[in-house]
This record gives C-alpha cells, structure tokens and sequence, in this order.
C-alpha cells in the first residue's frame, strides 16, 4: 500500500478499444488497512448529480482515520462528454449501463464494463451512481442483485439499504444470464455491489447530491471503514420486478404521474395527444407500482419507454 495519503492517477486498460483513453482516479488511502470500497459514475455523463457526489467523496474521507481504501472513478463515459450523449456511448451506440459483465476484445461499452468489473476484483463492494439523464426524472431508488444464495443476497440487501431509498429494486437471479447493470455483472462474480439512481434532467441538486455521497457513507460504515455516517430516514418499498413501460404511438405526451409515486392498476400514467391537441392515447399501469422514473420531454416517438415501473411482489 502507498503511504501517499491522496492518490491521484490517469489509469489506462489493455483492451483494444480502450487504447488511447485515460480514465481519472482518485484513491483516499487510510492510514490503517482495511477493505477496499470501488466507486465509479458517469456512465452516463449529464447524471450530474450523482458526477457531483463521486468528485465531493474524495473529501468525505479523512486519511488520518479511514481503514482500508476508496477508490472513485467520476466519469467512466469518457466519449459522451464532448456532445453530451445521452444514455449511450458515442463509439459504439450501446449503453454501457447494459454490458455489464463485458467482454476485452468487446466494443468501447463491453470493454470498459470488463475493465471496471476488473479494476474492482479485489473490492469489497462497488458502487455505480446515476440518475438523471436529459429527459427524464428518477425517483431516490437502488438496485440489487440477488443469485439465489441467502448470505450473499442478505448482505447485497443491507448494502442496497445503506442508501436512504423510497425504493430498491431486487433483481432475481435470472437477470444474470443476460449483459446487465454494473451489480449484476458483480453478482456473476460473487462480488458485492450498489446500484443508486437519483437525480433529473441534467441538473446538479443537492438532495440528489446528497443521496449518493451519504449512501456511499453508510456503506463505508458498514463495511468498519469509517465509524459514523448520517442516519437514513426513510424505510423503503421493495419491489421485485422492474416494468419498461413503451409509448404506444408517436405523440406528444402529458404525463399524470411523478417519480416516485404509487399507483393502482389501471391508473393513467400519461396521455398522448397529436399537434391539433387532440388525445390519440393513453397509457395506463398494467400493474399496481411505483413509478421509478419517467420521461420528463413531452415529445416522444412511438416505442420509446416513457416510465419504469417498479412492482412489489
Ligand atoms: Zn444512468
């Protein structure tokens, strides 16, 4: 371990089609040992928030007390900042959100997300933020992949828990069979990982911020990192299945419902309208929920998923 206090590092990847790209890193080495905490975000570059909160946890922790290491990558989209691509990565059209766990000889997106599941092996929790992209509004939620083994899937769950979420979304173990967000391709590893979402429209706000810099906190206290971190004050609904929801035609929307909020069977969620105002369709809950997110630009080709819903067993 280097005896430097604050470590900071352009880091490079062996994959072809990382050649050429440096990725920021800073590390905050605790004078003592301990585990090794692996934060990245940016994978999606207008989250702003949860950018934010990865840049401000590099002084959240005092080297003088802290045991063991944190490492934090803020931006891993590197080639969506110069147009500020939404969602995906410029290179390769993919979202690196889904590539999960990756491939090396794979495009940009496979390969980071291998390079990262790589980066962290030897961590004892990683921990991915987002939330928030150009057109949309997310409410203060988690993610949390289980694999069907009760210690394993207990203790991804008091991680998910350490932010202070109105949802988590427990993924069962069948999401593993598919390229996935960063905690499931952790999971096919056998590796802990948080998942954290909040955040609106490109914007930087300080509640946002604030979840994820106090979630990763909790989840340094509960590891026996740190020794105190602000309390959480909400207790969350856990749900157990995450529903896209599609626009049905082209249109330009009206939505009825905000992230975060319940809603029974049938409810409608939004109503979509042609240029004349006229209403042309409606989309309700197929099932009883919590809207996890939803599109916040009324403007929305047909097909396009306009909402997440998150459903409780
Ligand atoms: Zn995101």
């Amino acid at each position: 371990m280097t005896n430097k206090a604050l470590s900071k590092s352009m880091i490079t990847f062996d994959a072809p089609a990382l050649q050429g790209w440096s990725f920021p890193v800073l590390d905050v080495v605790g004078k003592m040992p301990g585990p090794r905490l692996a934060v990245i975000a940016g994978v999606h570059v207008n989250e702003t928030s949860s950018i934010e909160a990865a840049i401000r946890l590099q002084r959240g922790f005092n080297p003088e007390t802290l045991k063991g290491r944190v490492s934090i990558m803020p931006i891993v989209n590197l080639p969506a900042v110069p147009n500020r691509s939404q969602y995906v990565c410029p290179l390769d059209n993919k979202n690196i959100n889904f590539s999960f766990p990756g491939r090396a000889g794979g495009t940009f997106s496979e390969a980071v997300a291998d390079a990262l599941l790589n980066w962290a092996a030897d961590a004892d929790c990683f921990v991915d933020m987002h939330g928030g992209d150009l057109c949309e509004n997310v409410s203060h939620f988690t993610v949390c992949q289980t694999v069907g083994d009760a210690a394993f899937d207990q203790r991804n769950m008091e991680i998910a828990r350490c932010f202070d979420a109105e949802l988590i979304v427990r993924l069962d173990p069948s999401h593993l069979k598919a390229p996935g967000r960063s905690c499931t391709g952790r999971a096919t590893r056998k590796q802990h990982a948080a998942f954290s979402e909040a955040g609106r429209i490109g914007l930087m706000e300080e509640a946002n911020v604030e979840f994820h810099y106090e979630g990763v906190l909790r989840i340094a206290r509960y590891l026996g990192m740190i020794e105190q971190a602000p309390p959480p004050r909400r207790a969350p609904q856990i749900v157990s299945r995450y529903l896209w929801l599609e626009a049905p035609q082209s249109g330009f929307y009206r939505y009825r419902v905000e992230a975060g909020q319940r809603v029974d069977k049938g409810c409608v969620l939004a109503i979509a309208e042609n240029t004349y105002g006229e209403v042309t369709g409606e989309v309700t809950a197929p099932e009883a929920g919590y809207v996890l997110w939803r599109l916040t630009h009324a403007l929305v080709e047909g097909q396009t998923h306009i909402m997440g819903l998150g459903v409780p067993d």
